[in-house]
């Protein structure tokens, strides 16, 4: 068995009177693709979203390659390695495609006391060149694209960072076929690396192509973790609707 990357242990947390989720405990192994599933409103988006920093638990705690990981917001996670493609739309409209993909790294490109605009282009080409969507512009304003462009720029700013986990939340949902091409593509290398994904979706054949194991939550509960390796997806379905005793 792999080492954890991330060890997820006993986290809580609350909006009023709604409990998103209720000491919920599981681990990602290293260069594994974790889907996650569960009903809407399941608390997946609120899971991963405490791992990537943008918002903080109530109770439990997150380990990060043995080290307590407590990200204080969405740079702070991504210096740490764990970068995420959010469910709705992530990018700025204002800014430019390089902008989008360099916010709150602009310090990189300075130039005496100037950002320099044609480093950031450089730099924003290669990592969507690395990505396979070179038909993307750098200097492009975001309101320029559509939806699914937008997204493959999101990817682009999660993969800039060369992240240790990569956590995409129900991404594949709004874009078709050639972003989630390029999407599965990116997922396998990222995995061949030795990096680690969560993925979110509630396409249950996607969710076996694309995973390794895969995690069943209801009502913010744990409810069990499964290999994905001859899966028996009714099995899945009763776990995610509540037919099935939990394993926890
Ligand atoms: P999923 O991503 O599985 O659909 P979420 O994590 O988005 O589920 O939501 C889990 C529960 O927490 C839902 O009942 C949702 O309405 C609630 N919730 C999530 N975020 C908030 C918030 N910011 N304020 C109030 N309730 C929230
Ligand atoms: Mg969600």
């Amino acid at each position: 068995m792999e080492k954890p990357l991330l060890e997820i242990k006993n986290l809580s947390k609350s909006f009023g009177v709604t409990r998103a989720l209720q000491d919920v405990s599981f681990s990602i192994s290293k260069g594994t693709i974790c889907g996650l599933v569960g009903e809407n409103g399941s608390g997946k988006s609120t899971l991963s979203s405490i791992i990537a920093g943008m918002q903080g638990s109530d109770s439990g705690e997150l380990i990060l390659e043995e080290r307590v990981f407590t990200p204080h917001n969405i740079s702070d996670a991504s210096s740490q390695g764990v970068s995420m493609v959010v469910q709705e739309k992530g990018t700025i409209n204002k800014l430019t495609v390089a902008e989008n993909i360099f916010i709150g790294k602009e310090e990189q490109f300075l130039v005496g006391n100037l950002i320099s605009k044609k480093k950031m282009n450089e730099a924003a080409d290669s990592v969507l060149k690395l990505i396979g969507a070179e038909e993307i512009k750098s200097e492009a304003m975001i309101d320029e694209l559509n939806f699914e462009e937008c997204k493959i720029v999101e990817i682009a700013r999660a993969m800039e960072n060369n992240p240790r986990l990569l956590i995409i939340d129900e991404t594949t949902t709004a874009i078709a076929h050639k972003g989630r091409e390029l999407l599965y593509k990116l997922i396998k290398e990222v995995k061949k690396n030795g990096q680690s994904v969560l993925f979110i979706t509630h396409d249950l054949d996607e969710l076996q192509m694309v995973s390794d194991e895969i995690v069943v939550l209801r009502d913010g509960c744990f409810i069990g973790k499964r290999v994905n390796q001859n899966l028996d997806v009714q099995e899945l379905k009763a776990m995610m609707v509540g037919r099935e005793v939990s394993d926890n």
